[in-house]
């Protein structure tokens, strides 16, 4: 066996440290400022933060929320799913979207995902309507919109309730507009990595419904419709005031990141013309705003190891698709339900992509999976 050699460059798979040092001093103040306020939960700062969040995905209402989880949750139970209702989603996402549905009672009804985009395939959607179906759940994965025409026509068609699960897509935008309206509700996450990541758990649910957004704000929090009266059943679902204050800071800087990510999704692009991996198709007039740049390898695993030798880390966003987790093994699916989504799976591999690292890293990573795909 070869010793191994030191690689000639380091390429993190991801770092948020390089951000904190440009924004120190003005995230500093801002917690200081919910500290000055005693301001922990809700308060100024997340209002604040909804009314700029509201703003940047055109919608009327953005209401601010512990996670991504709990905003699917509440966008499902705001729009009366429950026991006994199916909810159709793809199974090549994270399983916080499926199981959302599950908490409700409802149950989630997997489709299989289109293999030029990996997101959920319109086609397939109308086959998996039944008289049970209520809802449809698409995920604008690795921060690319869906077919939205298309899956809001068969839910106007089927009278479905259409809920966005925005939660890897801040900022993206279909035919010019920002994901997060095309729907009853949508829902996003500002988990750390997301693109917009708070400094702890996070997440908003926006609507132009002012009926959803009512409910969803009771039921943020313990369903209550006045000061200790509570009308429905809620939950602890409310964002903490240090949140508000760093995604305020960091809502700011967010359309210089996401051209930066687009910056490098290009380059990428135009290094691994002619390598042979495959990338999902950016359709006209869609705009991707690179959460993950994914690659379609042979051999994923072995690949991945060959880049960590050159110093390139990667991830895989997922290995396993939902239909075939262990937690949803009770619904019946097997390996070979929905291909194109297995194959995916086996398939995927993440890139390095966020906006502080360098051009020579995506260069560097580019050329190196192209030696070891060759
Ligand atoms: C991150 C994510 C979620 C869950 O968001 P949390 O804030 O981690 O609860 C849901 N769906 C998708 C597609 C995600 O990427």
């Amino acid at each position: 066996m070869k010793a191994k050699t030191k690689p000639a460059m380091e390429v993190p798979y991801f770092d948020l440290t390089a951000q904190y040092e440009l924004l120190r001093a003005e995230i500093t103040a801002a917690i200081d400022d919910v500290c000055g306020k005693a301001a922990f939960i809700l308060g100024e700062q997340v209002e604040q933060f909804e009314h700029g969040f509201a703003e940047y995905c055109g919608v009327k209402h953005c209401v601010a929320l512990n996670s991504g989880t709990s905003a699917l949750h509440l966008a499902l139970l705001a729009a009366g799913i429950g026991a006994g209702d199916e909810v159709i989603t793809t199974s090549d996402t994270f399983i916080a979207t499926a199981e959302a549905i599950h908490y409700t009672g409802a149950t989630p009804v997997f489709v299989d995902i289109h293999p030029s985009t990996a997101n959920i395939d319109p086609a397939q959607i109308e086959k998996a309507i039944t008289p049970r179906t209520r809802a449809i759940i698409p995920v604008h994965l690795y921060g690319r919109p869906v077919d939205l025409d298309a899956i809001a026509e068969i839910a106007h068609r089927r009278r479905l309730t259409l809920i966005e699960d925005a939660c890897q897509a801040h900022g993206a935008r279909y035919h010019g507009k920002r994901v997060g309206g095309f729907g009853q509700s949508a829902a996003f996450s500002f988990y750390p990595g997301k693109n917009l990541g708070a400094y702890g758990e996070g997440g908003a649910l926006t609507t132009n419904d002012d009926e959803i957004a009512k409910l969803a704000r009771s039921l943020r929090s313990h369903g209550e419709t006045s000061r200790y009266q509570h009308a429905y059943i809620g939950y602890n679902y409310r964002m903490d005031g240090f949140q508000g204050a760093v995604l305020n800071v960091k809502l700011e800087h967010l359309d210089e990141w996401t051209a930066k990510r687009q910056e490098y999704a290009a380059l990428y692009r135009q290094l691994l013309a002619d390598a042979p991996v495959d990338l999902p198709e950016d359709a006209p007039d869609v705009d991707c705003v690179y959460h993950l740049f994914v690659v379609y390898v042979n051999q994923r695993d072995k690949v991945r190891s060959e880049l960590a030798d050159r110093g390139v880390q990667t991830a895989v966003h997922y290995p396993k698709p939902v239909h075939l987790q262990g937690a949803f093994q009770h619904l019946g699916y097997h390996p070979g339900s929905l291909p194109h989504a297995e194959r995916a799976c086996e398939r995927v591999l993440s890139m390095p992509i966020f906006p502080e690292m360098s051009r020579e890293q995506v260069e560097y990573a580019a050329r190196a999976l192209v030696e070891v795909t060759k």
